[in-house]
């Protein structure tokens, strides 16, 4: 079973330090080995099945959407196969936020951000990263 497998598995049973350790691990996994260089096509299948089967809060979601927006052209949103308009709306408010750093009309500092699950309010706050914060009403989440 793969990482992508056990995550969502994880997320159905409700094991939460299960959940958390493979969303660490992914991310680092992702981060320092080069994954984020996939191909376009099988960031989008990852991205979209990850899309149906993990609750919209969850900050992987957020992740995949930001790596995502970071490697690829808004064009290639339409390489999608009928994307979810919730998957659509998500990602063009974060192409808009890095326009909005590109020109550095808000300076947001987003490559701090943190796509960890902590495992308590404690060591969150002994992060020096930036935190998703999920707003239902625009169904994205915001990094503070
Ligand atoms: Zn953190």
């Amino acid at each position: 079973m793969n990482c992508v497998s056990a995550l969502i598995m994880a997320n159905e049973f409700c094991a939460l330090n299960v959940y958390n350790a493979l969303n660490n691990y992914f991310v680092d996994q992702w981060c320092n080995h080069d994954m984020r260089y996939i191909s376009a096509v099988d960031m989008q299948d990852l991205l979209e099945y990850m899309w149906e089967h993990l609750p919209r809060d969850k900050v992987m979601l957020q992740f995949l959407v930001d790596e995502y927006c970071l490697a690829y052209h808004l064009l290639e949103l339409s390489d999608f196969e009928g994307p979810s308009s919730s998957l659509l709306v998500r990602c063009v408010k974060r192409f808009s936020e890095l326009r909005d750093v590109a020109g550095e009309r808000h300076g947001l500092p987003f490559r701090n951000r943190c796509y960890l699950e902590h495992a308590s309010l404690d060591e969150k706050q002994e992060c020096a990263g930036m935190h998703m914060v999920y707003d239902e009403r625009t169904s994205h989440g915001y990094f503070r």
